[in-house]
C-alpha cells in the first residue's frame, strides 16, 4: 500500500508522514531529501543547476540511500555516495538551490525510478510534491496538505531556529513563497493536488489530529 502525502513547503508533511508511518507500521520516504541531495551534489561538484544534461547525468550517477536506526521504519540519515549529508541538505543554501535542481525532467525521471524501486516491496508513506500525481497515481490514499502562508512561515522559521539558524522571519517567508511558486509553475510534475486527493488544511490543527484523520482514511482503504 502507498500513502501519498503532497503539499507545499512547511505544510507539515514530514512531521505528519513520519508520525503516521510509525502509527500504522509502514515505511516512510522523504522524496524532498532526494532532490535536496542532488542540489547538494551539484553545488559541491560545481555542476550548473540550469545545465539540464549535466544535471541529468549527475542524478543518474549518484547513489542516494536512507539509513535506518535499528529496525525502525523511519530513516534518520541520508547518504550520498556513502557520505552522511543529513544536516547539510537542511540549510538555506539548499533551500535556495533545490527547486532549480528539481525542475529538470532528467533529474526527476532518475528520482522517480528510485522512489518506485524503494517502495516496491514495502508499504510506504511517501511525501513530496508529485507523489499522488506522477510517482504513484494509483496510490491507495492520497492527501494534499496545506496550511496558511503565515502558519507555514512560522513553522519553517522555528524549525530553522531550532537548528541554530537565525534567518529573519520575513526572509524565511519570502524564500518559502519563492520555492512554492517555482515548484508549482514548473512544466514537469508541478506541485498540485491530484484530482482524487483528499485536501486537508492543517492550519490550527495539532499533529495528532492530522495523523488521526489520515489514519482513518488508511483504515478505510485497507
Ligand atoms: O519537501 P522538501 O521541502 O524537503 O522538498 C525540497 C524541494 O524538493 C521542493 O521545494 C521541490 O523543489 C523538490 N521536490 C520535488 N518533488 C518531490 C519532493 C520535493 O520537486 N516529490
Amino acid at each position: 500500500m502507498i500513502v501519498a502525502i503532497d503539499g507545499p513547503a512547511a505544510s507539515g508533511k514530514s512531521t505528519v508522514a513520519k508520525a503516521l508511518a510509525t502509527r500504522i507500521g509502514m515505511h516512510y520516504l522523504d522524496t524532498g531529501a532526494m532532490y535536496r541531495s542532488i542540489a547538494f551534489a551539484a553545488l559541491e561538484q560545481g555542476v550548473p543547476l540550469h545545465d539540464e544534461s549535466a544535471m541529468g547525468e549527475l542524478a543518474r550517477g549518484v547513489r542516494i540511500e536512507f539509513a535506518y536506526a535499528g529496525d525502525a521504519s523511519i530513516a534518520t540519515t541520508v547518504l550520498l555516495d556513502g557520505v552522511d549529508i543529513t544536516a547539510e541538505i537542511r540549510t538555506p543554501r539548499i533551500d535556495e538551490a533545490v527547486s532549480a535542481a528539481a525542475r529538470t525532467p532528467e533529474v526527476r525521471a532518475a528520482m522517480v525510478d528510485r522512489q518506485r524501486e524503494i517502495a516496491s516491496c514495502t508499504d510506504t508513506v511517501m511525501e513530496g510534491r508529485d507523489i499522488g500525481t506522477v510517482v504513484f497515481p494509483h496510490a491507495e490514499v492520497k492527501v494534499f496538505l496545506t496550511a496558511s502562508a503565515d502558519e507555514r512561515a512560522r513553522r519553517r522559521h522555528s524549525e530553522l531556529a531550532e537548528h541554530g539558524d537565525d534567518t529573519a522571519a520575513d526572509r524565511v517567508r519570502e524564500g518559502m513563497e519563492r520555492r512554492d511558486l517555482a515548484d508549482s509553475s514548473r512544466k514537469t510534475a508541478p506541485l498540485k493536488p491530484a484530482d482524487d486527493a483528499i485536501r486537508l488544511d492543517t492550519t490550527g490543527m495539532s499533529v495528532d489530529d492530522v495523523v488521526d484523520t489520515i489514519a482513518t482514511y488508511v483504515a478505510d482503504a485497507r
